[in-house]
């Protein structure tokens, strides 16, 4: 049993003045049923209800070292308690947030060598973004300020992020949708219908060529792809995709943002998955999440020397910075979680224990409802089809998802449902047995849906 206090009346009548993320608020209103997670420890949180469950989405895809970790909560602490704030302004600067840089530089692939720190993801995504626009302005071709992404991408909920992920949402946003043209989404299984994967892979290297040479290399700066599609549904493109586009990219000095907010720091079995998954060096990594498994809010945009020696030249300064960049607790929390992965091995665990959460859970294409389980390690999307044979989809308004997370819920799992998708993105530390246990609730909730 976890150690944690119940709930008190004060959340639960907070709660009516929080404005909700990423919920329809209209629908809340008319049937305000909310969880209320009160406390949590290690791979599972409580519920106002007294109930424990485990954490399938490990918080929001970042708890990678679980919950409750005294190493980082001290660590937190005993920094506030030697310096609570101060900012990287102007020429400030502060131990913590210069050792984190310097320990990710370490960590990073090639050349990714200088940092800089913003408190979310789609705070590092605008970051790269800005500096990409600062470095083509300082090289003398200031058209060159396009942005590629691609259909099925989340980067974030800021105003260009939100233009960057997939056009769905931006509805409403033109200013920011006018910077950034949308690729094909590179999901074979829905997207590559009638041809082999190497073909599909033909197809969308031919997309982004025919792209470049529609706009002009000269318009745009770069392209942005996270190494697996997360909000979008868990999404692997075809072997080889990433090398291949980065090779077209970066014969036309098109810069490549490879978007690691949810790949890194363990997900995939490695501290970064550009390189070591996937076999791409980017010119810039962004990343949050897993950077301090959510114990503090931090995202870190990861540059080449080459960027950086171009944005910090003479004459016309890269001015850019938000007030709780390398925000001291932020980045005591980054080194304690990183000193604590290193320690326990977690990335190097996960090859072996994501490689069997994977399979536990590939296992459930067994059933009727399951189209397809996708996705690496301890990141994991499983659609729900109306017709297993033909493929066919559910009307959104089915909502799918929804229905089993809430059967799965009832079982004590907490997973994220996306329209007829569920995700489960765990905290990294799920023993063997709780493996099963995902996988037996999750084949009981989808049977009692179908
Ligand atoms: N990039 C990716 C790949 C994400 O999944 C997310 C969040 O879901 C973001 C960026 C935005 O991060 P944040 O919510 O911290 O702004």
């Amino acid at each position: 049993t976890l150690d944690i206090p119940a709930t008190t009346d004060a959340v639960l009548t907070a709660d009516t003045h929080l404005i909700q993320s990423w919920a329809d608020l209209d629908a809340l209103k008319q049937n305000g049923a909310r969880t209320v997670i009160v406390g949590a420890k290690g791979t599972r949180v409580r519920d106002s209800d007294g109930r424990e469950l485990i954490d399938g989405i490990g918080g929001l895809w970042c708890v990678n070292v679980g919950h409750g970790r005294r190493e980082i909560i001290e660590a937190i602490t005993t920094q506030l308690e030697t310096l609570d704030f101060y900012s990287t302004f102007y020429n400030f600067t502060h131990p913590a947030a210069a050792a984190l840089a310097e320990k990710l530089a370490a960590l990073a692939p090639g050349s990714l060598n200088k940092v800089h720190f913003g408190n979310s993801g789609s705070v590092a995504n605008e970051t790269a973004v800005r500096m990409l626009h600062h470095y083509n302005n300082r090289l003398g071709r200031p058209q060159k300020k396009r942005i590629l992404s691609r259909i099925g991408a989340y980067h974030g909920s800021t105003h260009l992020a939100i233009a960057m992920t997939t056009p769905g949402y931006s509805k409403g946003w033109d200013a920011a949708r006018e910077l950034v043209h949308h690729l094909r989404c590179p999901h074979h299984w829905r997207e590559g219908a009638g041809m082999t994967e190497a073909e599909f892979l033909d197809a969308l290297a031919e997309d982004l060529t025919a792209t470049i040479a529609f706009y002009g290399a000269e318009t745009i700066a770069a392209f942005i792809a996270e190494p697996i599609m997360g909000a979008g549904g868990v999404i692997t493109a075809p072997a080889g995709y990433h090398a291949r586009m980065a090779a077209i990219c970066r014969a036309h000095e098109i810069k490549y943002i490879s978007d690691e907010v949810v790949t890194s720091f363990g997900r995939l079995g490695h501290f970064f998955a550009s390189q070591d998954v996937f076999g791409v060096e980017p010119d810039i990594i962004t990343t949050a999440r897993g950077l301090t498994s959510g114990y503090q809010p931090l995202s870190a945009t990861i540059i080449s020397d080459e960027i950086h020696e171009v944005i910090s030249g003479p004459g016309g300064a890269f001015l850019h910075g938000m007030t709780y960049s390398g925000h001291p607790a932020a980045a005591a929390a980054g080194l304690a979680n990183i000193a604590l992965m290193e320690a326990e091995q977690i990335p190097e665990r996960v090859r072996v224990t994501g490689k069997r959460f994977e399979a536990a859970l590939r296992g459930l294409i067994d059933l009727d409802l399951v189209g397809e389980v996708r996705g690496s390690h301890f990141m994991i999307g499983i659609e729900f089809v109306r017709d297993k044979a033909a493929g066919a989809p559910f009307a959104e308004e089915a909502k799918i998802g929804m229905k089993v997370a809430a059967a799965a819920q009832k079982r004590g799992l907490i997973a994220r449902p996306l329209g007829n998708i569920l995700i489960l993105a765990p905290t990294l530390v799920l023993s063997e047995a709780e493996i099963d246990e995902v996988a037996g609730i999750l084949r009981e909730a989808i049977t009692e849906v179908q």
